[in-house]
C-alpha cells in the first residue's frame, strides 16, 4: 500500500490526491482520502479504482476541505479480497479528545489475536482489515493525548508498519521498530508531508527532508514543525530489501539510495554472476528494466526492447485473482517481433513468484522466432511467503518452495534460468561485504526463510518456518 499526508497547505487534500496518484503503484484496488477543516470538520472519501478516476473529479474534492489531509492507495494483504469498501482506508476514530485518521501500509502479524482480545472485551470492527486494530487500541489506551495513545496502541502490535495519521491540528508518521516498510519526510512551502516514497513528493513540488527513522514517530503541526521520539525499544534496522527490487519506483530514493541505481548494479551483479552469449538483452517492462540496463552494460551485449508494454494496464501481479492474472501477461505485454527473430534472447525480470508470467513470456517469445531464452532474474528464488505487507501467495504455490533451480529451468523450457545471489543483491544494494549473516542489514525473508517478526497469526494457522 501507499500512504501520503499534508499539512499546512491550502487545499491539503488535493495534494493528497497528486501524492497518491504517483503512489499508485504500490496499491491500484481502492484509494481513500480524509481532511480536516475547523469549519468543516472531518470529511472523508473512499473510492474503488485508480486515484485518477475518483480524485480528479471537482465535486468530490470539494467535500475535502481544509488545510490537513492524509490517504491511502490500497492493495490487499490482509482482510478479505472480496473487494469492500469497509475496507479501504484511512480509518476514523472518535475519542474524547477529538477523532483521528489512521492509514497504514504494513502487515500486522499478531492482528487476529488482537482482534479476537479486543472483540472479547468489546469492541465493534467495522472492517476486516488487520490495520482497524490500531484505532480499537488506540480507544481502549488511558493517554490523554492522541499521540500517546497511537504509541501505546503501536506497541502492542507486531510487524510491519509505516502510519500516517491525522488529528484536528496534527499530521503524524510512525515507522515501526525494523523500518521495514518506508516513510519519507518533505517540506512544502510553510508546510510538510508524509510519503511512502520521495517520487510523491517530487510530483508536488515538496523538497525531500529526510526518512522518518525505524522506530521514530514524528508530530508534525503546520506552526510547531516537526516534533521527534522514539517510542520503541531501538533494534537494527530490516529495511524491505523487495522494496528495491520491485515494489518502489526507480525514481525515489530509498535508505540514501536511488532505487534505479540498484536495480541497474542488480543487472551488473547479474551478468558478473551468470554470463551468458547471447544477442540481445531485453527486459521485462516495467520492473526488469533497470536490471536489465545494468545487464546489457557489464556483458556488453546490446539492449533492446524486445518486450512492449502497454502503458493503460496495471501491475497483472496486482490484480487479486488468479484468472485475471492469467490473462493480465497478454493484455499487458506484447512481443516486439521484428527485433527478436532468430536472436538468443536474454530476458531480464525482477522475480519469479509463481511463474506464470515468466512461463506465458517464453512462450511469446519463442512464438516470435526467437532462437534462445535465457532468463536472469533480478531476486534470488522467492520461496517463502511474505507477512510484512507484500502479496505473495501460500508457500505451496511458490515455485521456488518445490523445485530447484534446474526443475525450474525445465518447467519454465526456457535454455538457462540464473537469480541473483543473497550477497550479489546486497552488493547490489550498497552493502560492499554482502549480508552479514548474523545481522542481515535488510528483511530478505521471501528469499531466506529467517523473518525478523515472528508471524505469529500464521504460525497459529500452522505455517512452519
Ligand atoms: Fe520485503 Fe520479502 Fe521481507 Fe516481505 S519478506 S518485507 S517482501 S523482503
Ligand atoms: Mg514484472
Amino acid at each position: 500500500c501507499g500512504v501520503f499526508g499534508v499539512v499546512g497547505v491550502t487545499d491539503a487534500a488535493n495534494f493528497v490526491a497528486l501524492g497518491l496518484h504517483a503512489l499508485q503503484h504500490r496499491g491500484q484496488e481502492a484509494g481513500g482520502i480524509v481532511s480536516y477543516a475547523p469549519d468543516a470538520g472531518f470529511n472523508s472519501a473512499r473510492r474503488f479504482g485508480y486515484v485518477r478516476d475518483n480524485f480528479t473529479k471537482q465535486s468530490l474534492m470539494e467535500t475535502l476541505p481544509g488545510a490537513l489531509s492524509i490517504g491511502h492507495v490500497r492493495y490487499s494483504t490482509a482482510g478479505s479480497k472480496a473487494a469492500a469498501i469497509r475496507d479501504v482506508q484511512p480509518f476514523f476514530g472518535e475519542f474524547s479528545m477529538g477523532g483521528a485518521a489512521i492509514a497504514h501500509n504494513g502487515n500486522i502479524t499478531n492482528a487476529d489475536a488482537l482482534r479476537r482480545e479486543l472483540i472479547e472485551r468489546g469492541s465493534i470492527f467495522q472492517s476486516s482489515s488487520d490495520s482497524e486494530c490500531i484505532i480499537h487500541l488506540m480507544a481502549r489506551s488511558l493517554q490523554r493525548n492522541i499521540p500517546s495513545r497511537m504509541e501505546d496502541a503501536l506497541r502492542r502490535v507486531e510487524g510491519a508498519f509505516s502510519v500516517v495519521a491525522m488529528t484536528r491540528t496534527k499530521l503524524i508518521g510512525v515507522r515501526d521498530p525494523l523500518g521495514v516498510r518506508p516513510l519519507v519526510l518533505g517540506k512544502i512551502g510553510d508546510g510538510w508531508a508524509l510519503s511512502s516514497e520521495t517520487c510523491a513528493l517530487d510530483i508536488i513540488g515538496a523538497e525531500f527532508v529526510r526518512e522518518i527513522e525505524p522506530g521514530e514517530m514524528v508530530v508534525i503541526t503546520a506552526e510547531g514543525g516537526v516534533e521527534s521520539s522514539h517510542p520503541f525499544r531501538p533494534q537494527p534496522s530490516r529495511f524491505c530489501i523487495f522494496e528495491h527490487v520491485y515494489f518502489s519506483r526507480p525514481d525515489s530514493i530509498i535508505g540514501g539510495r536511488s532505487v534505479y541505481e540498484t536495480r541497474r548494479q542488480i543487472g551488473v551483479e547479474l551478468a558478473r554472476e551468470a554470463p551468458v552469449e547471447a544477442d540481445l538483452v531485453c527486459a521485462v517492462p516495467d520492473s526488469g528494466t533497470p536490471a536489465a540496463i545494468g545487464f546489457a552494460h557489464e556483458s556488453g551485449i546490446p539492449f533492446g526492447m524486445g518486450i512492449i508494454r502497454n502503458q493503460y494496464m496495471g501491475r497483472t501481479f496486482i490484480e487479486p485473482t488468479e484468472q485475471i492474472r492469467n490473462m493480465g501477461v497478454r493484455l499487458k505485454l506484447n512481443v516486439n517481433r521484428a527485433l527478436i527473430r532468430g536472436k538468443r534472447v536474454i530476458l531480464v525480470d525482477d522475480s519469479v513468484v509463481r511463474g506464470t508470467t515468466s512461463r506465458k513470456i517464453k512462450e511469446m517469445i519463442l512464438d516470435a522466432g526467437a532462437a534462445e531464452v535465457h532468463f536472469r532474474i533480478a531476486s534470488p528464488p522467492t520461496a517463502w511467503p511474505c507477512f510484512y505487507g507484500v502479496d505473495t501467495p501460500q508457500r505451496e504455490k511458490l515455485l521456488a518452495a518445490t523445485m530447484s533451480e534446474d526443475e525450474m529451468c525445465q518447467h519454465l523450457g526456457v535454455d538457462s534460468l540464473k537469480f541473483i545471489s543473497l550477497d550479489g543483491l546486497y552488493r547490489a544494494a550498497g552493502e560492499a561485504e554482502g549480508r552479514n549473516a548474523k545481522c542481515p542489514q535488510y528483511c530478505d525473508a521471501c528469499f531466506s526463510g529467517e523473518y525478523p517478526v515472528k508471524p505469529a497469526d500464521m504460525i497459529e494457522k500452522g505455517f512452519q518456518m
